[in-house]
């Protein structure tokens, strides 16, 4: 059961009529380059998704040299027991990597808000037959090992998009960090999200659900922001045995992604895919996308 990502089990996660439609997730990744974000979509889908910069430097190289961020989206069909899922994956290149860095929000706002405006060009349209849906899901905001707080360039992007997009923030590499300074870390980073009225993802907890659901529920809440461990290489563990497990290696040890004693992916994992995949559809379309919807016929006069 170790290669399998969770997400067959999507047609209980949604009414049938999606079903025969397929599913579809658009999932976003931003943050400073060389942070992980590529390894991370490749460890949560177990595919070669995303290009990394082990994989593919050259490419890598290319993208710090512009001078503006970029916004690349890229859509795999990938399947699992029988369920297929489209999934377009846009990822950020050059975010937070110029010396100015204080526009590095806009051109992502911008490619978020452009979304969601084809949408309502789409929806009052007469013929609604064949809308394309290219609105963004989730955004995973990485936020750099530093171990002390917030940047400004953080704050700046959090405190902007968190109205438009479910954000999830991440703490990238977080296997350079120690226990003790992963925990003073997160302290540090929900003040700050406080103090700065910054609005984030949380799964919510339903009336009706059961109370193994709510405890699930309560974990992964527990866990924010994830502490987060990506790599796509596998290790025989224990050595000698046929055992893979994926990890990073370290001369005092192995680090497990998989192992919830290690780091935050799992429940990453669970939350985004397994779990929450389609509650954070229907936040979108009917929170997020609903308040720039009647923003923008406010200020139409409509
Ligand atoms: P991106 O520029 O944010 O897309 O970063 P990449 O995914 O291309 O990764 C950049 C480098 O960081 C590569 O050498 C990865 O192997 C390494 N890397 C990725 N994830 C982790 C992690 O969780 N921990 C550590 N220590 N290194 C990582
Ligand atoms: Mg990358």
């Amino acid at each position: 059961l170790n290669g399998i990502v969770g997400f067959h089990n999507l047609p209980n996660q949604v009414h049938r009529k999606s079903v025969k439609k397929g599913f579809h997730f658009t999932i976003m990744i931003v943050g400073e380059s060389g942070l992980g974000k590529s390894t991370l979509i490749n460890t949560l889908f177990n595919a070669p998704i995303a290009p990394t910069r082990d994989g593919n430097a050259a490419k890598d190289q290319q993208d710090s040299a512009s001078k503006t961020v970029e916004i690349n989206s890229f859509t795999s069909d990938i399947e699992e027991n029988g369920v297929k899922l489209k999934l377009t994956v846009i990822d950020t290149p050059g975010f937070g990597d110029f010396i100015n860095n204080t526009e590095a929000h806009k051109p992502i706002l911008k490619s978020i808000e452009e979304r969601y405006e084809n949408y309502l060009d789409q929806e009052s349209r007469v013929n609604r037959k064949n809308m394309t849906d290219n609105r963004v899901h989730a955004c995973i905001y990485f936020i750099a090992p530093t171990g002390h707080s917030l940047k400004q360039l953080d704050v700046q992007f959090m405190k902007e998009l968190g109205p438009k997009v479910n954000l999830i923030p991440v703490i990238a590499k977080s296997d350079v960090l120690t226990e003790a300074e992963v925990t003073g870390f997160k302290e540090r980073i929900l003040q700050d999200i406080k103090a700065n009225n910054i609005q984030i993802y949380y799964p919510a907890v339903h009336e009706n659900d059961d109370p193994e659901t709510v405890q699930e529920i309560k974990e992964i809440i527990s866990r924010i922001p994830f502490a987060i461990v990506g790599s796509n290489q596998t290790f025989e563990h224990p050595p000698g045995s046929k055992n893979h497990i994926r990890g990073r290696k370290y001369p005092w040890g192995l680090i497990e992604i998989d192992n919830e004693a290690h780091c935050d992916f799992v429940k990453l994992r669970q939350m985004l895919i397994r779990s929450h995949m389609e509650e954070l559809k229907e936040h979108t379309t009917q929170i997020l996308y609903e308040s720039h919807r009647s923003l923008k016929l406010e200020g139409a006069g409509v």
